[in-house]
């Protein structure tokens, strides 16, 4: 069904706020007329009352296909920077049964779904072929690069992808439709069944999480592209570059009055103690993620090719807190396997982080806070990897 309802929207041009009429739901099999709004933009377009000038409203829209079964959810993150999915959504396949569920983030990768379930491809194929030719191409992962449209040259069935790089024109990729489906389509049901979403049943699908996942399946070693192996490295230094930078402000944010894991002050009090440990711990935990997600070669590259110099350019005693912490926890997971305890890696990471805020071991009351903490730091930085910067 479709619906609309009122919000408060800020006017880019004169920054009044005034009450607009928005489409939250769109439903296009009973109204196909909303699909060329979505794809025009006239849907999200607003006329400010008070300047009189017109602004694209950037609102989140589930839009739902009956006939071609599928629901894209556009998201945009809340007040506190986060995605906040509306109760129930968790249940949606069971709602719409044997629907793609997807979720997007820009109203450019709405398009790009709808144009892909129109012209009759599934958005795995198409994100798997953008994957390779982006690796043999050199395109940037998190650069617009996106499915258009399909057309004949030649009499071969072509597909037409637009890529527009940063501030540069736009330049068309065309790629023979025969030739991708026999490279490509042999894939599609292993990734479709391997992906995973923080947001599941909505799926993420695109280049870095599809490629994320032939990583973990451990499809590319036996695929003769040996561009993409070199480039989930790339993708994954650059990110790395910026991770001492991130898990430092994770370590702020984390230490400020909102937070959520309601820490006892004890923890939190000696801030510049806090900021140093955690960001240590977070830097391990990120890893430590990552590390279901690549080869320990990979780890192993960028930990001491990158990670650790980046950590004592930032603090001189950063990669011995570093190697200690590790230590620590990967003491403990063996430890805890020997005698059959039960202990997961976030307890571990957590406890090290009591040890050393408290400078003493922690009692049985204040380990409590251990497994927050752990899974707090890994959650974050495993959604860290795949977002786009
Ligand atoms: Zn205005």
């Amino acid at each position: 069904m479709s619906k609309v309802t009122q919000a408060q929207i800020r006017c880019p041009h004169c920054h009044s706020i005034s009450e607009y009429n928005i489409w939250i739901s769109a439903n296009v099999t009973v109204s196909p007329y909303l699909r060329d709004e979505v794809l025009s933009g006239s849907l999200f377009w607003k006329d400010c009352p008070k300047c009189t000038e017109g602004f694209s409203a950037s609102h989140d829209l589930l839009y739902h296909d009956m006939e071609k079964q599928f629901c894209v959810w556009l998201k945009y993150p809340n007040a506190a920077g986060e995605i906040e999915m509306e109760p129930g959504a968790d249940r949606a396949d069971r709602v719409f049964k044997s629907h793609w569920l997807r979720i997007v983030f820009s109203r450019d990768e709405l398009t790009e779904k709808i144009k892909i379930a129109q012209d009759g491809y599934d958005d795995i194929f198409i994100e798997a072929l953008k994957v390779f030719h982006s690796a043999k191409f050199d395109i940037d992962f998190e650069s617009a690069f996106y499915y258009d449209r399909t057309e004949n040259r030649m009499s071969r069935k072509t597909i037409v992808f637009v890529h527009r790089p940063d501030g540069a024109a736009p330049i068309e990729h065309t790629m023979d439709l025969r030739e991708a489906r026999s490279a490509i389509e042999p894939f599609v049901p292993k990734i479709g069944a391997a992906i995973k979403s923080d947001w599941s049943p909505w799926m993420w699908v695109t280049r870095p999480t599809v490629l994320m996942t032939f990583e973990e399946c451990g499809l590319l070693s036996g695929m003769t592209a040996p561009e993409t192996v070199q480039n989930i490295s790339d993708y994954v230094l650059e990110k790395a570059e910026t991770l001492v930078t991130m898990a430092n402000s994770v370590a702020v944010d984390l230490n400020s009055a909102e937070n959520k894991l309601q820490l006892p002050y004890a923890l939190t009090d000696d801030v510049e103690n806090w900021h140093f440990l955690v960001t240590v711990a977070g830097v391990f935990s990120a890893l430590h993620a990552l590390s279901q997600r690549v080869s320990e070669e990979t780890i192993d590259g960028i930990t001491s090719g990158k990670v650790l110099l980046k950590l004592d350019q930032w603090n001189p005693k950063g990669s011995r807190a570093f190697s200690d912490c590790r230590q620590f926890v990967e003491g403990a997971l063996e430890c805890a396997s020997n005698e059959q305890v039960d202990l997961t890696s976030a307890d571990a990471i957590g406890m090290w982080l009591l040890c050393k805020l408290y400078r003493r071991f922690p009692t049985p009351e204040e380990t409590v806070d251990a497994r927050p903490l752990g899974e707090f730091l890994l959650e974050t930085f495993d959604e860290w990897w795949v977002e786009a910067n």
